[in-house]
């Protein structure tokens, strides 16, 4: 492989020799690709459409094996490295320009145990194929609300979704992981090994190695849950959004409701008049018993007239790709995010009157409810620290039109700071946008510290820098 190049890690690019790239190849179980190779332009493709950056080098990883030889192979030559599991994080931080990415997505394993309620899960397993497997046993460990999202990033910055309130976090449930740390080293981080690394994998992200394992704890779930939309005219959000807040904050942990502002797509449940025009969406899921259920949402579903409520059982598993339709991979998108405490008037105020400039069809102000059983850790338990956010908005931009980018990123950026005097000031690690130049200080506030020493000790050439990093200070 004469005149292969890659980034260094402290900038320029550096030659390596044909023998040192036959030797990784002949390390590799998997697949290992440059540019001209088939598969290479799908490897390197991301959720997010805006990203377009070229590694010099994929490894497609098979096992812990490959793993450790793609992290031995760019250690030593001091270039680059990224890590991509399902390939959605926003800032696009799975890609490197010019570096080796490891690419986790062939390691597809999912065992179950349902004795002891544990379920061992490989890095390229994306949500949708862990609930398909833990549903199998009528059990779940809570994740996200889209089903292609991989489960390594999004359980190693915190992860929330539907289950969350009742459950904890993904990370609140991580019982373990295999990590290969930048030295090379497969090691074990639970509560009785390395309960450092075992800290500060449950919040801080991919700075600390490459997790090739993780081991959750599982729940009794459904198969059925009580849950739908109940979708209203934009017109009345402010009045609904008084009322949603109290009953918000009345809710049992088994109940989550989230709700969207934005333009109506085309559901077959709303009229084809109704298509195009402002909406607001709750989205509800009870996780308790079926016959508590109802009680449980009729506050919410009493709120007015709706155009539409489809309320009802559903499989939790379809019930968890639900909103894939509107969230393909390929588009271009920009996010900025916050987190409140409560939702004071001022709030619904701003967010009522950007809910009405709308810089594009697809774009949405996703409100989710957090709370309960999250909140119920220290914020210094896990690296996650925040334990007060009760709610948390994402201005989810979303266009197809590169010309449109300056418009739509302006809105966000403008929203973002008519919100942050109602926010907490923390962000969450996996939402923060490629620019966001403060984002880490906001996403690891005071667990910052910690992290730094904890890096320090782990990566202390900081190699897994492609992602929001923490800089290793000892
Ligand atoms: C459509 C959509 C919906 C979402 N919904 C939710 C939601 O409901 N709840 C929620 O909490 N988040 C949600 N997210 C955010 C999501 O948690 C992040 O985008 C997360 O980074 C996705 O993980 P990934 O493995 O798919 O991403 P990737 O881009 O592949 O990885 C992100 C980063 O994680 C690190 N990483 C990945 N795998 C490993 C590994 N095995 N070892 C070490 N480091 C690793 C790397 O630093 C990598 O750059 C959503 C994102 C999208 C795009």
């Amino acid at each position: 492989m004469p005149g292969l190049r890659l980034a260094e890690l402290r900038g320029g690019t550096t030659a390596v020799t044909e023998e040192k790239f036959a030797a990784l190849k002949a390390h590799v179980r998997g697949a290992v690709l440059i540019e001209e190779d088939e598969g290479y332009g799908a490897a390197r493709s991301l959720w997010n459409g805006m990203i377009d950056r070229k590694p010099g080098v994929i490894v497609r990883c098979a096992g812990a094996a490959d793993v450790r030889a793609a992290v031995d192979f760019a250690r030593d030559a001091g270039v680059l490295l990224s890590v991509k599991g399902g390939g959605h994080n926003i800032a696009g931080s799975a890609l490197c320009d010019g570096g080796v990415m490891i690419d986790l997505s062939p390691m597809k394993s999912v065992r179950v145990d349902p004795a002891t309620r544990v379920v061992w899960v490989e890095p390229g397993v994306t949500l949708g194929e862990l609930d398909r497997e833990t549903q199998a046993f009528g059990l779940v460990t809570p994740t996200g609300i889209n089903s292609t999202t991989g489960v390594a990033g999004l359980s190693l910055g915190g992860g929330f979704g539907w289950t969350s309130r009742k459950f904890g976090l993904s990370s609140d449930n991580l019982l373990s992981a295999d990590v290969v740390t930048a030295d090379g080293r497969l090691v074990r981080a639970s509560a009785d090994e390395n309960p450092d690394l075992f800290w500060a994998l449950r919040g801080g992200s991919g700075n600390f190695g490459v997790v090739t394992s993780f081991a959750f704890r599982l729940h009794a779930l459904g198969p059925h849950v009580m849950s739908g939309l109940i979708i209203y005219p934009i017109a009345q959000a402010a009045d609904l959004l008084r009322r949603y807040r109290e009953i918000a904050a009345a809710a049992p942990d088994e109940l989550a409701c989230w709700f969207v502002m934005r333009a109506a797509p085309p559901l077959p449940f709303l009229p084809k008049e109704v298509h195009g025009t402002g909406i607001i969406a709750f989205a509800a899921c009870y996780t308790g018993p079926m016959e508590e259920a109802e009680p449980a949402l009729r506050p919410l579903r009493a709120m007015g007239q709706p155009i539409a409520d489809v309320i009802g059982p559903h499989p939790f598993t379809a019930w968890q790709t639900v909103l894939d339709p509107l969230l393909t991979p390929g588009a271009r998108n920009y996010w900025k995010s916050h987190s409140f405490v409560t939702i004071p008037d001022g709030l619904i105020d701003v967010l009522v009157t950007y809910a009405s400039r709308l810089p594009s069809a697809e774009t949405e102000i996703a409100f989710a409810q957090l709370g309960g059983a999250i909140n119920r850790v220290a914020p210094d338990a896990t690296a996650y620290p925040h334990r007060n956010a009760e709610f948390l908005v994402n201005l989810h931009t979303r266009w197809r039109d590169k010309a449109e980018d300056a418009k739509c990123i302006a809105w966000a950026r403008a929203l973002f700071d008519a919100c942050a005097p109602f926010a907490t000031g923390g962000t969450y690690v996996n939402f923060i946008p490629e620019d966001d130049s403060d984002g880490v200080r906001r996403a690891y506030l005071g667990n910052a510290q910690r992290l730094a020493a904890i890096k320090a000790k782990y990566d202390p050439g900081n190699l897994f820098r492609v992602n929001q990093n923490i800089r290793p200070t000892p």
